[in-house]
């Protein structure tokens, strides 16, 4: 059963269950969109299995992007498993947990592709694949169903900067099992041909090295160690220090270097704080906030907030990342705003700086040609990837009833030669705001939304039920909806109103009189204003 990844790009999870046996396979977050007011990220609906606590076995990652391990934290405070990922994962998520403080009651295990691991029911092999972060791995799932492939993020690149391509060998070997089931990644179903390869990135590094004419800052996310191989390289062969400004990109690229994930020679890192001593052509500034994150260093440098690092002329900038939809308007505010403080900012298409980490239709169209599954379910997409996926998986011969487009929550149950598909259960978003996590849901982001829109009015005065009436004057509260002291007209005539309307039968409840003054207050700033902020009284009893 998928508990996220399916009908959107990011907080991807699923479970695989045999009798009372359950293995998870990645616990990952995702961004908000821009309508989400005040939500920092949103996490899997894990709520199936709060029955089931005692049947989670194991947590299998198959690499170490937020997609995937930025839930884990959020999972391991609710459920005690194992977790197995590979060394470079097993890094990021030790930087994850230890800013969690909560390292060391974790139960981590270090599986690497090629290796056989016996969970329960379950026989599990992880094997390598190409994706934009070293050490990512598919999963083989030996049930007593049948062999199940979890192809985690990948693509077929002949020329990947770790040199290390994707096991075709295994997948052949797999295929001459039998494939009960294939779950593949569904993210670039919508592009026709081929991903290209990391090594295209190349050229556009070293041209952009080779014509800035001072300093060069590149932003990318602080998971794609291997973008970070990529630039060091080039850097070098340009005479080009590297300094790295950012906290995750800190502890990622220090972390992967410990491990040999990295390598930069020492004499070429530098500090953020010696970057000024060095001619502005010998350096390049390595930075998060691609996405125009606000605690980024790019936004940083773009509001000039950054405790030693400022926007000079001659500067550079970089952005070597895809924007992820929702992200665009803060993304290119950041850069409207790096342009107006003299930097030349390269972006998007244009600046070349990019290639995405997942297959194309034709890589897609590889795995299933090698692994001949029974069922496919696409995963890891909207529902236009996992539609289009599907019609790939059809124009290749597959029946349609072979072929499983569904969404978070739907179980697929596997017997025999048959699939069905079960009953959704029910599961959705679980925001996460500040140390709130679930607490906020729909009606709240509903009224964040109306707040937004048009600002509130509160109503405040004293009140004598036995009398039937306020005894004192009110008091008219406003934020977002009217700049007060414009408005004395306005808010002299609602005190009024509220004055008027809470004069009522002797013995009237507050709690009517409240019902009453808001109603009356809706009506007139709407006669008044043509806008509907959100009213609240308080008839306060005396
Ligand atoms: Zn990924
Ligand atoms: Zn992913």
């Amino acid at each position: 059963m998928p508990l996220g990844g399916l009908g959107e790009v990011g907080k991807n999870m699923t479970i695989v269950e045999y009798g009372r046996n359950i293995i998870v396979i990645d616990a990952g977050m995702m961004f908000p969109e821009s309508d989400m007011l005040g939500v920092d990220y949103i996490i899997p609906d894990w709520d199936y299995l709060r029955d089931k606590k005692d049947l989670v076995r194991a947590i299998l990652i198959t690499h170490g992007h937020q997609d995937h391990i930025g839930a884990l934290a959020h999972f391991l405070k609710e459920f005690r498993a194992p977790v197995y990922a590979t060394r470079l994962t097993r890094g990021l998520i030790e930087v994850d947990l230890k800013r969690e403080r909560m390292l060391d009651q974790m139960v981590l295990h270090t599986y690497a592709a090629g290796d056989v691991i016996h969970i329960g029911p379950f026989t599990v092999e992880p094997y390598h694949v190409c994706h934009s972060i070293p050490d990512s791995v598919g999963l083989g799932i030996t049930t007593p169903a049948g062999l199940i492939v979890h192809s985690g993020d990948f693509k077929f690149d002949h020329s990947p900067v770790d040199g290390w391509p994707t096991d075709q060998d295994k997948l052949a070997e797999f295929g001459s099992r039998g494939v009960l089931a294939l779950l593949s990644d569904s993210t670039n179903a919508d592009q026709p041909g081929s991903t290209p390869s990391e090594a295209v990135l190349n050229d556009a590094f070293e041209t952009i090295m080779r014509e800035a004419p001072g300093r060069l800052i590149i932003a990318t996310f602080s998971s794609l160690i291997s973008r970070v191989q990529q630039v060091v390289n080039v850097a070098q062969r340009h005479n080009r220090k590297i300094a790295i400004a950012g906290r995750s990109m800190v502890e990622n690229t220090e972390m992967a270097r410990e491990l040999g994930y990295l390598d930069i020679p020492g004499e070429m890192l530098i500090k953020l704080e010696q970057v000024d001593k060095l001619p502005p052509r010998q350096v390049v500034i390595l930075a998060t906030g691609s996405q125009g994150e606000p605690m980024g260093v790019l936004n940083r440098l773009a509001t000039n907030n950054h405790h030693s690092l400022h926007i000079q002329d001659g500067d550079t900038v970089l952005l070597s990342s895809h924007t992820i939809p929702g992200n665009e308007e803060m993304a290119f505010g950041v850069i409207n705003r790096l342009f107006q403080r003299g930097a030349d900012v390269y972006y998007g298409d244009q600046a070349q700086a990019h290639v995405s980490g997942h297959a194309s239709q034709e890589e897609l169209k590889l795995l299933i040609q090698m692994l001949r599954p029974r069922f496919l379910v696409p995963i890891h997409g909207e529902l236009r990837h996992l539609v289009g996926h599907a019609k790939l998986a059809h124009e290749l011969g597959m029946a349609k009833g072979d072929i499983a487009v569904v969404e978070n929550g739907h179980p697929l149950t596997f017997g025999g030669e048959r699939m069905q598909i079960g009953k959704r259960v029910p599961g959705g978003h679980v925001f996460v705001d500040g140390s709130l996590v679930g607490e906020i849901g729909p009606l709240v982001m509903r009224q964040r939304d109306e707040l937004a829109q048009s600002g509130f009015v509160m109503a405040v005065a004293p009140y004598d039920r036995r009398a039937g009436k306020m005894v004192g004057p009110p008091r008219i509260i406003t934020r977002g909806f009217v700049y007060a002291p414009d408005a004395e007209e306005l808010l002299a005539q609602a005190k009024d109103l509220v004055r008027s309307t809470a004069t009522v039968k002797r013995g009237t409840a507050p709690s009517k009189v409240e019902e009453r003054v808001e109603r009356a207050l809706s009506e007139f700033f709407y006669q008044e204003t043509k806008r509907r902020p959100v009213v609240t009284a308080a008839m306060l009893e005396v």
